[in-house]
Formats: C-alpha cells, structure tokens, sequence
C-alpha cells in the first residue's frame, strides 16, 4: 500500500478499517542469502538498502526483541553531519543527504526536521576550536555558521549569557542539523525492506553461530536453525556478545546512556542546543516536551536503566545553560546500552571469517548514521568492497593504530 493524501482520506472516510499491516510477519526459511542480526535502525536500513539498491532480496532480519526496543527506539533524535576528520566527515555528510531524501525514498513519515544544531561555545580556546570545525564541515561542502554572542541571543534569549562559570560567547551552528522521529525511522525502513521482499523476523534471538571451515554457514536462534550464504551482525550495543558467538573479541565496551522528557510546553526552543562547558543538550518535541540528555554513566552495564548520579549531572548542567529548565517537571528517563568503541568511531567491515560483516561501535551518535551505515554496510555486504565514505572505518585500525579519534580523547571509551 501507497501513503498519500488521497489513502489518508480514502481511509479516514471509511473509519480507519482497511490500512494494510505496515509489514508481513513471515515465519523464518531455512535458508537467505543474507540474514541479518539486530532488528534496529542499523539491521533495518541495511535490508532496505540491500533489497532496493543492490538487488539482494533473499534477506531475513532476525530481532530478539520487537522492533524499536533497542536503541534506535530510544535515543534523543538528533541528526547532523558536523564532523572535523575526513574519516568521518564524507559518511556522516552522506547520512544528512540520504535523510533530505528519506521520506520521498521509502514513503513514510519520520518527520525529518532541519530546526538546525547549534553548539555554544564559552571561550575563546573553545571558539577557535568550533572555528577549525567549522571550516573543515565547509571544505567538505557541509554547512556551518559561527554566530556571535548577540546572534545566539536574538535565537535563544533565554539562555544564561552571564553565567559567572560558563559565559555563553557564540556558538557554531548547522541549520541543516536537527530531529527525526527515531521510531518512525524504525517502521518505514521495515516497511520499504519488507516491501521489497525482505523477511523481518521478530522475537527471534540469535544464540549461536554455526561456523565450518573458515565461514558461518547459519545461526541457531530460539526459532531453530537458520543457515545463510553471508551473516551481517548490527546488534549495536550487543555486538560484544553477538560476535563472542563466532570466536571473535571486540574493542568495544557496552555503557548505559540515559535521556529525559519533561512536561509539555509552549514551543520556546526551536532548534537542538548544546552546552559546551559540560555534558547536556536539549531540544523540544512536536507534542512540546523538552528531550534532553547528557553524559554516559561512567560503568560498563547491560541494564537499559541508569543511575542517579547522572541523573544531577545532567540537570546541573542543564540548569547552568537554561535557569528556567529548574521549574520543569521531568515526566519520563530511560537508559540505552551503547556499544562504545575505543575512538568513538564506528566500524563497517568484513571480518575475521570469509562471510561475516561487523556493523558496530555507533557509541551515542548512531541515530543519525543510520541511512548512510545502512546504505555502506550493504554496499559492503552485496560487492565485498567497501563504500568510499566508509573505507576508513576498518576494525583493524585498533590495531594499526590509525584511529578515527574525533573528539582527540585518546583510546578511552568513557571519554567520547
Ligand atoms: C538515550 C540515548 C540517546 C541517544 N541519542 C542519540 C542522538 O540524539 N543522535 C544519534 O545520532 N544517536 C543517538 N543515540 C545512539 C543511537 O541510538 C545508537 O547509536 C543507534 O541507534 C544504534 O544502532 P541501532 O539503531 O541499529 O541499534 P538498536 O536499535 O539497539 O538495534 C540493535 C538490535 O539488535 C538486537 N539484538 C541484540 N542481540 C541480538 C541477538 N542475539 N539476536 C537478535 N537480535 C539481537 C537488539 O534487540 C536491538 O533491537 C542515543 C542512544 C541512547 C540510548
């Protein structure tokens, strides 16, 4: 079924009854071509890629959960492509156009919103720095703008300029940055995959990789056996334990990040903002709660809840950049598990056995890499070559020691 105009009327007239289901809910083959493990944005969108760009349509994606009950269900929504390294600039560029397209491309609403990202900064050092990024986004054709003080305030009046500690001087802004409801993302790419044949395969865990001479040949799944020409692995923040399962060890640790919704407002902040002499960022939803975050919590866990102390950490900062933020109720906090990698970088590539490709290390930035890792993760999947804009995201380079080191923290997980 088309989404249009004419359907919405079409159904709204006739009270709703006859809206096709978004996807089928097939029972698992014996056998694809290509199966898939992890039913989030990353698995998804590799399936939708595979099908329609790359003609590979014999693709089961197998989640353990129902799909959305990851991360890709549970992050803060923010897209941009404001990125400093050439190993990261090209792809994350390539991800923003892919979301101008998305909707028209796979004809569903994911409301992609360009309400612009905008990073204050409260120093001079910090100026030069947001300076610096901003023209490396411009050499690599990505908008940027730095505004002044003053610009910040004719945007954000409310903003605490004077703040004795952290006095806000200007900020670097992408206009082109911004939100995308995460969920939504989740179902059109499951709609467009399933659309072009592709099985997507809930409440379906892997537990095992059968492997046989140097390659996988299936994985055991609480459905039973499924066996496969290639194995591709998003699992995200699972990815330590998926790749366990065929002999393989990763430089990834999995840490909880937590986010939070506030009350509905008035709309009073028009765009995503982040502070730059701490760890919190905030923008308003369409239903008018602010959604906001910050830091991960500082231990390595599984649990998709956090902990307290973060919880003041963030509100401190939260409270140090916007003063009115103290009157807000908080109505809702939940916790993801990312899979951090040792330079905050991703990696696409194929790996340790003839046939399986690694899909992982998105840390807390994946959301808005999800069309151009799906596009590159395909790419790599149906033609055994890598996508120009992701040749740099080798799991190898841990070893070679060429990192993708965005943030200059050095090899520490926690810190980026
Ligand atoms: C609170 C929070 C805020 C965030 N904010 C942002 C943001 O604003 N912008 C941004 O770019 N990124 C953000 N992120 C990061 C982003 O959400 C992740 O990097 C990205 O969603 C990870 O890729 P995914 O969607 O494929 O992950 P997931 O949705 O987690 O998909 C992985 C799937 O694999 C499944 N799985 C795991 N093990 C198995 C198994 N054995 N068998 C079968 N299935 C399995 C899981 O159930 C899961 O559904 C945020 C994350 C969190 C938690």
């Amino acid at each position: 079924m088309r989404y249009s105009a004419l359907s919405l009327l079409l159904n709204g007239l006739t009270g709703n009854r006859n809206w096709a289901p978004a996807w089928r809910e097939p029972e698992p083959k014996s056998h694809y071509d290509v199966v898939i493990v992890g039913g989030g944005g990353h698995g998804l969108a590799t399936a939708y890629y595979l099908a329609k760009v790359f003609g590979v349509r014999n693709v089961a994606v197998l989640e353990k959960g129902y799909l959305g009950s990851g991360n890709i269900g549970r992050n803060t929504t923010i897209i941009r492509s404001n990125y400093l390294l050439p190993g990261n600039n090209p792809f994350y560029e390539l991800s923003m156009k892919l979301w101008e397209g998305l909707e028209q491309d796979f004809n569903f609403n994911a409301m992609v919103s360009q309400r612009g990202v905008l990073n204050l900064y409260h120093s001079d050092a910090q100026q030069d720095a947001y300076t610096r990024r901003g023209n490396a986004m411009r050499l690599h054709g990505v908008d940027a703008e730095l505004l002044d003080r003053e610009a910040v305030r004719a945007k954000l009046p409310f903003l605490d300029f004077d703040n004795a500690r952290f006095p806000i001087q200007g900020g670097l802004l992408q206009r082109r940055g911004g939100t995308v409801r995460h969920d939504a993302v989740a179902w059109g790419y499951a709609r467009g995959a399933d659309s072009h044949g592709v099985d997507v395969i809930q409440h379906c865990e892997v537990t095992g990789i059968r492997r046989e001479g140097g390659r996988a040949v299936g994985v055991e799944t609480t459905r039973g056996f499924i066996g496969c020409n290639k194995l591709a692995l998003a699992a995200a923040g699972h990815s330590s334990q998926v790749a366990a399962m065929a002999g393989l060890k990763l430089p990834l640790e999995s840490h909880v990040l937590q986010a939070f919704v506030s009350e509905g407002l008035k709309p009073f902040i028009d765009c995503v903002v982040t502070f730059g002499a701490g760890h919190f960022y905030v923008s308003q939803s369409d239903k008018g709660g602010l959604v906001f975050g910050g830091d991960i919590d500082g231990y390595n866990s599984y649990a998709q809840r956090g902990n307290l102390a973060t919880v003041e950490h963030v509100a401190e900062a939260g409270k140090a950049m916007i003063p009115a933020l103290s009157r807000v109720r908080v109505l809702r906090s939940w916790g993801g598990v990312m899979d951090m990698s040792m330079d905050g970088s991703p990696i696409i590539d194929r790996v340790h056995l003839d046939n399986l490709y690694l899909n992982s290390g998105w840390c807390y930035g994946g959301f808005k890499a999800t069309p151009a890792s799906g596009y590159c993760f395909a790419h790599l999947i149906a033609r055994d070559e890598p996508h120009e804009t992701a040749r740099e995201m080798r799991l190898d380079r841990f070893a070679r020691g060429y990192l993708i080191d965005e943030k200059g923290q050095g090899a520490q997980p926690n810190l980026h």
